[in-house]
C-alpha cells in the first residue's frame, strides 16, 4: 500500500504542532474580566454539503435553511441580547445570499473569511500530493473581495473550510492581512502560531467539538457523523463548559452554524445559555478581532516563555 500524501504545512510535518510554547496559566481579561466568551458563527449554507461530497437535495436543503431562515433569527437574538459575533462566511453564500453579510455588518457584527467554496479539492490538489499555490490564492481572493465589497470592513479573521490546510494556507492569509484563525485546539486561551520555531503572527483563537453544534445536532447518512442530541442535554453540557472556563479564566469560543443551533428548541435553548452567561458581570464578550488586538497588545509572543 503506497502512504498518502500529508496536507499539513511542512512545519507541522516535522513537529506535528502548530505551537511548541507552555500556556498562560492564569490569563487575565480586560477591565478586571474573569473570562472570555466568543460567539462564532459559520455561515456555511449549502457549501458546507459540497465540501462533505454529498450533494443530495436533502442535504443541500439544510444549508439553504441556514441562510434563508435562521441566520435571521440569529441576529435577532443576538440583538435582543446586545451581542456582537464573528460571521465566517464562504464567498459562494455571501455571493449568493448578500443581504446576509450586509445586515451582520450592519448590526455591528465582525465578517470573517471562511475560504470561497468550502471545499479542499478547489484549493488545487496536484496528482502528486501537492497543492497549486497560484489556485489556492484565487479562491481565497476571490472570497476576499466578495467580503469587503459587501460588508464595508477589512477582512481580519479566518477559518479553514472543514479545518483543512494546504502547505501554502498560512502564508497566503499572512501575505493578505489575517491575523488570525479560529479553528484548532492546541489551548483554551489564544495562542501564536510558530514556524520554525518563530511567532509568524497569527493568533489561533482556538475552539473545540465539545463546545461546537456540530457533533450533537448534525445528523446525517454518513457514517461518522452521529445521533442528535436533545437541546437540553447540550444546554447542560454547555452551561458546564462555561462555568469551568469562568473558573479557570479561559476563552470559550461557542461555534454555531444556522442550519444546526438555528431549529426551534435549539436556538432557545441557546437563548437560556447566553441569559445565563449574561448574568455574570465579570465574562468578557469579543469578537475574535477584539480578541486579538487584545492579545497582541498584552500576550505578544515576545513577552510569553519559550
Ligand atoms: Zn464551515
Amino acid at each position: 500500500m503506497t502512504e498518502q500524501p500529508s496536507v499539513l504545512p511542512p512545519f507541522m510535518r516535522e513537529t506535528l504542532r502548530s505551537t511548541n510554547r507552555r500556556t498562560v496559566d492564569r490569563a487575565e481579561w480586560p477591565d478586571g474580566k474573569r473570562c472570555c466568551v466568543s460567539l462564532h458563527v459559520h455561515v456555511d449554507g449549502q457549501t458546507v454539503w459540497r465540501g462533505l461530497g454529498v450533494e443530495k437535495l436533502v442535504y443541500i436543503s439544510n444549508g439553504e435553511y441556514g441562510v434563508r431562515t435562521v441566520v435571521w433569527r440569529l441576529l435577532e437574538l443576538f440583538r435582543r441580547r446586545g451581542l456582537k459575533a464573528s460571521f465566517f462566511v464562504p464567498g459562494w453564500t455571501a455571493e449568493s445570499y448578500p443581504e446576509v453579510v450586509q445586515a451582520a455588518s450592519e448590526q455591528g457584527h465582525e465578517l470573517s473569511h471562511h475560504s470561497y467554496s468550502h471545499t479542499l479539492a478547489d484549493l488545487g490538489p496536484l496528482p502528486d500530493g501537492t497543492f497549486d499555490r497560484a489556485v489556492e490564492e484565487r479562491e481565497f481572493d476571490r472570497a476576499l473581495c466578495i467580503l469587503r465589497d459587501l460588508s464595508g470592513q477589512e477582512i481580519k479573521g479566518f477559518v479553514p473550510a472543514g479545518g483543512e490546510l494546504t502547505p501554502h494556507s498560512i502564508d497566503i492569509l499572512l501575505s493578505r492581512g489575517i491575523v488570525y484563525q479560529a479553528q484548532c485546539s492546541a489551548d483554551d486561551i489564544p495562542y501564536w502560531w510558530m514556524i520554525d520555531g518563530e511567532a509568524c503572527g497569527l493568533l489561533e483563537v482556538p475552539t473545540h467539538w465539545s463546545v461546537a453544534d456540530a457533533p450533537q445536532f448534525l445528523y446525517a447518512l454518513i457514517p461518522q457523523m452521529g445521533s442528535i442530541k436533545p437541546a437540553e442535554h447540550v444546554h447542560r453540557m454547555w452551561k458546564d463548559d462555561f462555568d469551568a472556563f469562568r473558573e479557570l479564566g479561559r476563552c470559550l469560543v461557542l461555534q454555531l452554524h444556522p442550519q444546526w443551533i438555528g431549529r426551534p428548541a435549539r436556538i432557545q435553548m441557546l437563548d437560556r445559555l447566553l441569559e445565563y452567561m449574561q448574568s455574570f458581570d465579570d465574562v468578557w464578550f469579543a469578537t475574535g478581532f477584539e480578541i486579538w488586538e487584545y492579545w497582541k497588545r498584552t500576550y505578544p509572543p515576545e513577552r510569553l516563555p519559550a
